[in-house]
């Protein structure tokens, strides 16, 4: 069972108007979830204290939603909150991605369902960020970028090719003829080279390196750049990475900077790896990620900074739990 959300507003407390915003509502609902009404098992209405002309259960019935179980309720009367509202509930007997839909004035209560947005999570390697920007955009049904992955294909290609990551002309000269794409299926993000998945592959420690070196030259920085600002104007995202806040997307709705100790950063890609089955020496690992961090932060263009409108989080002393819990709040903050 899936439930869908709704809102709406009328402009004076007249059944004519109920009975508009109420197939109004429900129609865009049900279009934009690909429903058909017998997939609805029941509606539940509730209107502010200043709607009492007619009930918008009674709406729906007339409009043509009269084969599920109707509800309609009263809500009390809030302080500050949005006047002459209905919302609306409808639980469907269908397993889809819900698109909760706001109309009219009640667009203003949920910003991040009715536009595109952006979320920003920037950091160093091990700093959460996947981790956190996966179950975040799990959260708010949205796509989750992860960049990271798009300069690690390029390093992957490079390796394979045997060309020196640190050539700049030969690893634009590679970088002509190859593609690197990245698809979503079932909201996780596959990363293709030439067509070929290669989720996995780039996971493998030497990669990572090479991502960094490779992801200096600017050339190659400015193509991937370019195509996550394509996913991102298009449809609201999640983008962790180095520079989404700074570079990628400076205007971004959202801005957050993860960082923790290098030690407490080693010992949970440690722990992935291990998860994985590669088995890595724990202090190399360590060495390996403030090398990165290093170059990541030294390099010229779009080097990993701390924007000034990010919100810094030291996750060194956080569950997963806590940290998303903590950009959730910030969030719903700026709504
Ligand atoms: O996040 P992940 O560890 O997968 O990133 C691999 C490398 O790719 C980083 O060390 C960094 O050099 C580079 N990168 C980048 N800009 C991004 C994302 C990753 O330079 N937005």
């Amino acid at each position: 069972m899936v439930v869908i959300r709704g809102a709406t507003t009328i402009p004076t407390d007249t059944p004519e108007e109920i009975k508009r915003a109420v197939e109004e509502l429900l129609e865009q609902i049900v279009s934009c979830n690909h429903l058909i009404k017998d997939e609805i098992v029941s509606i539940v209405f509730s209107s502010t204290s200043d709607i009492h002309s007619y009930y918008p259960a009674k709406a729906a019935r007339e409009a043509g939603f009269g084969t599920c179980s109707l509800f309609s309720a009263m809500e009390p009367e809030i302080e500050g909150g949005l006047r002459l509202c209905i919302r609306v509930m409808i639980f469907v007997e269908k397993n889809i991605m819900p698109r909760h839909i706001y109309l009219r004035d009640a667009k203003v209560l949920r910003k991040d369902l009715t536009q595109i947005f952006n979320v920003a999570i920037d950091g160093p390697a091990g700093s959460g960020k996947s981790t956190v920007a996966k179950l975040l955009a799990k959260d708010y049904n949205i796509l989750h970028l992860d960049t990271g992955a798009m300069y690690r294909a390029c390093a992957l290609k490079v390796l394979e090719a045997g060309v020196d990551v640190e050539d700049e002309t030969a690893v634009v000269d590679l970088m002509r003829n190859v593609s690197i794409d990245v698809e979503f299926k079932d909201g996780a993000q596959r990363t293709l080279l030439d067509g070929e998945d290669v989720s996995e592959k780039i996971r493998l420690p030497h990669v990572s390196m090479a991502a960094s070196s490779v992801s200096k030259h600017p050339s190659v920085r400015m193509h991937l750049a370019e195509k996550q600002r394509e996913i991102a104007h298009k449809m609201s995202c999640v983008l962790d990475g180095r520079d989404i806040g700074t570079f990628v997307l400076p205007d971004a709705d959202f801005k957050f900077y993860l960082t923790a100790t290098p030690e407490v950063r080693a010992r949970r890609r440690y722990e992935e790896l291990r998860r994985k089955g590669i088995e890595v020496d724990f202090e190399k690992l360590k060495e390996e990620i403030v090398a990165r961090d290093e170059q990541d932060m030294g390099r010229k263009i779009a080097p990993l900074k701390l924007a000034d409108d990010a919100t810094l989080v030291d996750t060194s002393d956080m569950t997963i739990e806590e940290v998303v819990s903590f950009l959730k709040n910030k969030m719903q903050e700026k709504i």
